[in-house]
């Protein structure tokens, strides 16, 4: 990603630092699944005072591909509907609630973007960020990348790591000294949300958020789709071609995701019970 390609909190957000604070908005649910309808502003407000309150938050960046596996997986779905944020990443969730009638999702809160704007917000406020994932050398990559436009940017430490149980104790204990305010975990959906539910209390990190390949992205280890395939929602396509082995993860995400929201549209309800 280049430099001139990062979105900015101020282009997007115009004036939204001397609004008041948003309450946390309502949320669609999608397949038995909370979705927060919410903007790319309010989000970085929420943060922002996410970061205030010093109080441990729970950020997952919602994806078809998530509401799919979450239909299999209860503890990933638990996860996910008892997040602070649940934030609508995918164009499909939005089309998805259009579709259903539940609360109108406004605009796609992509994680990767959302990456970039926290260290922008870390460079002009402070913020300390730490980055935990991906492969090795690629986190410090991705803050090389990043510190060259936010010079200001505080990336207090870095870890590949690993989401193994046997690592865990490990991994915490080298992150607590370093007092982040922001931790970004790259390991990939569910993993690296189920490794924040676990260590959410011990850490007391007031933003945990899993951003999946956002490091790699960012780093240029991996491409991201051009702006004018995502504008049109067709960032999956540009997976298929650049990442074909990934088919049957692009499979859940688009075909199956759009059979199981029709279906739970029209399939018949069950009489009601006798009394
Ligand atoms: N990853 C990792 N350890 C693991 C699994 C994944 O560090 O055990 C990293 C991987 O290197 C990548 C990130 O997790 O940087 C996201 O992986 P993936 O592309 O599968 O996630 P997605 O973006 O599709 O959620």
């Amino acid at each position: 990603m280049s430099s001139s390609e990062f979105p900015s909190v101020a282009s997007s957000s115009s004036g939204f630092l001397q609004r008041p604070l948003p309450s946390i908005p309502p949320t669609a649910t999608i397949l038995g699944v909370k979705v927060h309808a919410l903007t790319n502003a309010q989000t970085l407000a929420l943060i922002e005072a996410f970061i205030a309150s010093g109080q441990p938050h729970q950020l997952c960046t919602v994806n078809p591909e998530f509401v799919v596996a979450a239909q299999q997986d209860e503890e990933f779905r638990q996860i996910i509907n008892a997040a602070a944020l649940a934030l609508p990443d995918g164009i499909g969730l939005l089309k998805a609630a259009r579709f259903l009638r539940t609360t109108p999702l406004p605009e796609r809160v992509p994680g990767s973007d959302l990456v970039v704007r926290l260290a922008e917000l870390s460079h002009q406020k402070g913020y300390r960020l730490y980055f935990l994932g991906a492969q090795e050398g690629v986190a410090e990559q991705a803050a090389a990348k990043l510190k060259e436009r936010y010079p200001n940017l505080s990336v207090v430490g870095s870890y590949a790591g690993s989401p193994a149980i046997e690592e865990n104790e490990a991994i915490v204990q080298r992150i607590l000294p370093t007092q982040p305010d922001i931790l970004l975990v790259a390991y990939g959906a569910p993993k690296q949300d189920k490794w924040i539910a676990r260590n959410l209390e011990r850490l007391q990190i007031p933003v945990c958020m899993g951003v999946g390949g956002s490091l790699d992205f960012i780093a240029g280890t991996s491409k991201r789709a051009p702006v004018w395939l995502q504008r049109l929602g067709l960032e999956w396509f540009h997976r298929l071609l650049t990442q074909p082995w990934r088919w049957r993860r692009i499979w859940n995400a688009v075909p199956r995701f759009s059979w199981l929201v029709f279906w739970s549209k029209f399939k018949p309800k069950r009489p009601a019970a006798l009394p």
